[in-house]
């Protein structure tokens, strides 16, 4: 039995009210409060989601008593901010990804929770997702013998309704820090080793004049000369999104499995020839987030994506994204040697 949490909302989101709200709902949470920059959009989502209490007072709401924890939905930049407001005032975190718009702030928000013995957890919705079990779980046993290489495909249409500040030149703007960060967060475990360094090219190709990228292509090399290759984009609208992994013993193939559902078949090739595979359930991604963060609550399970994991899937977009500053081949941070010296 999943524990049942009332939630303060921080950023009047359309995440938070596509997916998260219904989630929340679903697994019979209560959603007590949200909070906004603006009185006038606290005040109207509260009343469109149902929400009993909308205020521009992030301290008041995170100090309240029927609040066990929160989501931080607010634009990038405000992340750490919110989620350190929520720590401050004891609760447990669920912040959205990126966790921060520069590594050193990421790492802050990781370091704030674990001072305040609070349960941070990043929303990445992927990693939890039924196929990327699945497909751990094939790697994890041995089935494409040692992984040398993985390909993955997200370059996606940016929907109408969320040409805002991606499309920015503000910190925390453009597709490395919104789609590059899930990459990594399905990549760092699936390799379970961490990422070392990064070279990329970013571009501009949609009819916007994006102030950031709107695509970029990046090759990361993981420790034991893995070799990662990602395509993010809001540019392309008809491709299918889809995750490779090659081994010196077999290949999975997993087509349409870095999406916001629950969809996405996988096939196995070896020696013996091609094999599809049972993936079984096929659970709501954000319910899976939020029951996995109910558990972590009550020391019950683990996150889907604990702050240090986010903090590792930051850093790999990080790396790619200096690269596209300094066009040269980038570190990834935080790496166990930099974290000890
Ligand atoms: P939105 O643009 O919908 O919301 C972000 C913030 O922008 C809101 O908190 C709100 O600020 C402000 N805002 C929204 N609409 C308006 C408006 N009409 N006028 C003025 N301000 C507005 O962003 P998303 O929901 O797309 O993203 C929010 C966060 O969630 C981001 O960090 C993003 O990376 C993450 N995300 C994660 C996904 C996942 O699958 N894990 C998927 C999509 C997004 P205020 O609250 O102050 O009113």
């Amino acid at each position: 039995m999943t524990p049942i949490l009332r939630w303060a909302l921080i950023g009047a989101s359309d995440i938070a009210a596509t997916r998260m709200i219904p989630a929340m709902r679903a697994l019979g949470h209560q959603v007590t409060g949200v909070a906004s920059g603006s009185a006038v959009r606290a005040a109207g989502f509260a009343a469109a989601h149902g929400i009993p209490y909308g205020t521009v007072d992030v301290a008041a709401l995170v100090a309240r008593d029927d609040v066990d924890a929160v989501y931080v939905s607010s634009t990038n930049e405000r992340h750490r901010a919110h989620a350190e407001a929520a720590m401050a005032a004891g609760k447990q975190v669920l912040c959205e990804k990126p966790l921060a718009t520069s590594f050193d702030d990421a790492r802050a928000v990781v370091e704030a929770a674990d001072r305040a013995g609070v349960l941070l957890a990043v929303n990445h919705h992927l990693p939890g997702a039924d196929t990327h079990r699945r497909i751990r779980e094939l790697v994890r046993s041995g089935a494409i013998g040692r992984p040398l290489a993985v390909r993955v495909s997200h370059a996606v249409s940016l929907p109408r309704r969320l040409h805002g500040w991606r499309l920015g030149d503000r910190p925390g703007a453009g597709v490395i820090l919104d789609i590059t960060c899930h990459d990594a967060s399905v990549v760092n475990p699936l390799l379970d080793r961490p990422a070392v360094d990064a070279v990329a090219l970013p571009a501009r190709q949609g009819p916007w004049q994006a102030g950031s990228e709107d695509a970029v292509v990046a090759a990361i090399r993981y420790r034991d000369d893995v070799l990662v290759q990602t395509h993010d984009a809001f540019t392309v609208p008809f491709a299918p999104t889809g995750l490779e992994v090659h081994g010196d013993e077999g290949s999975i193939l997993a087509a349409d499995v870095m999406t916001q559902d629950p969809i996405g078949e996988i096939t196995l090739r070896d020696r013996t020839g091609i094999h599809p595979v049972d993936v079984g359930a096929r659970r709501d991604l954000y319910e899976i987030v939020l029951a996995a963060f109910a558990e972590g609550c009550l020391d019950k399970g683990r996150p889907t994506a604990t702050g240090h994991d986010g903090l590792a899937a930051f850093a790999v977009a990080d790396a790619v994204l200096r690269s596209t500053s300094t066009g040269r081949r980038e570190a990834v941070r935080g790496l166990p040697e930099e974290l000890d010296a």
